[in-house]
């Protein structure tokens, strides 16, 4: 008996995940649910890091049956491997570890929350202290993706706050240690971000006196945000090694640079007005004219977006700007060297996140108005 009422609950528990699947497969936000793009992206810039030279400008395409691997022991991260690239490179979307077939209480929550709930947002605030996963998705830390989280706001803005949370990746990635000796990982999340003025520092602590600042058990250091692996408690997440920790953060940088190129989030090349929905997947070489924002847009055209990335024609030739495999390889590349974050930095503002002298202020509609 005991165990037949397991069978159906267990059951029942599948079918649910199941049904909250295939809805949010029409309606996943900015996810790439259903094919494997950032993936694919990620290892094309590794096969390319492997090959590329620092100043050639162009990948050559990855042999399918490719295995290798970027020395990153420069920076005490040992091998990267392609195991290691899909882990990394999904943070973005899967901040606290749930998207996983074998994660089946997590795939609910998920599912419910970023597809079906969209985390209750209509006109609430959704902050850090609602939890990465939301935050992420439909909160002020959609910088994540190279999107907006209001209407209106000046390029350069948003531009920044993407170039801030690289250089926060960075140093969580090369983790160097501060002049006491303490490694950037280690630090204590809440001093830091409170004594910075880093143009995301208000999004990562809203307020010293609440959560993440004001929380039961350990206080939070600069590598916990990406050490989350949630299951079946959300408040005892399981925390991953230092060194995985660090190439999530390798990850989201990788994943920003991907997100910057699909154009329901960042515009480029003359993209979206009057694009068809077919030609929205196309990434171009050239900079960003407009970031959109998530809430308001319309979801069809997000997720044409969204598709398989094929590069536009501006990308044939040797452009300022470079499309998500090559600049990928060139931050892969940079690191394996183990040079000093302010170039890698510098290299993402010029040849990546650069924006048109003529970009507009963000928006959820121009070629994606609701219809
Ligand atoms: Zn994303």
């Amino acid at each position: 008996m005991k165990t037949s009422i397991e069978t159906y609950r267990s059951t029942k528990i599948i079918f649910l995940a199941a049904a909250l699947v295939t809805m949010s497969l029409a309606d996943a936000r900015t996810i790439w649910f259903v094919g494997d793009h950032h993936e694919q992206l990620t290892y094309d810039a590794m096969y390319c890091a492997d090959q590329l030279m620092p100043n050639e400008e162009s990948c050559p395409p990855r042999p399918e049956d490719w295995k290798g691997e970027i020395d990153l022991s420069k920076v005490g991260l040992g091998k990267f491997t392609l195991a290691h690239a899909k882990n990394a490179v999904r943070y973005p979307d899967d901040p606290v570890r749930e998207l996983r077939w074998w994660n089946l209480p997590g795939l609910v929550r998920w599912t419910w929350r970023i597809a079906v709930d969209a985390c209750g947002s209509s006109d609430r605030i959704i902050d850090v202290k609602n939890g990465l996963r939301c935050s992420s998705h439909y909160g002020p830390l959609q910088f994540l993706h190279a999107m907006e989280e209001k209407e209106n706001v000046e390029p350069e803005v948003t531009r920044n706050k993407m170039s801030a949370w690289i250089t926060f990746a960075l140093d969580v990635a090369q983790n160097k240690s501060n002049s006491e000796g303490v490694a950037f990982i280690n630090q204590d999340y809440c001093s830091y971000w409170l004594a910075s003025d880093s143009a995301i520092a208000e999004f990562m602590v809203p307020e010293a006196d609440e959560f993440p600042c004001v929380k039961k058990g350990d206080p939070w250091t600069l590598g916990t945000i990406f050490s989350f692996d949630c299951r079946f408690k959300i408040s005892s997440c399981w925390t991953d090694s230092d060194e995985q920790i660090r190439r999530r953060a390798i990850g989201a940088v990788l994943h920003l640079i991907q997100d910057s190129h699909s154009q329901g989030h960042s515009a480029r090349g003359g993209c979206c007005g009057t694009t068809k929905t077919t030609d929205l997947a196309k990434f171009e070489c050239a900079p960003i004219e407009r970031f959109f924002v998530y809430k308001g847009q319309d979801r069809d055209r997000h997720t044409a977006a969204d598709k398989a990335p094929i590069a536009g024609s501006s990308c044939n030739k040797t452009t300022e700007i470079h499309g998500p495999v090559l600049a990928a390889a060139h931050v892969l590349r940079m690191l394996s060297e183990n040079v000093n974050r302010n170039q890698i930095v510098d290299y993402l503002n010029n040849h990546v996140i650069k924006t048109h002298v003529e970009a507009g202020l963000s928006s959820s509609t121009i070629g994606f108005d609701l219809q």
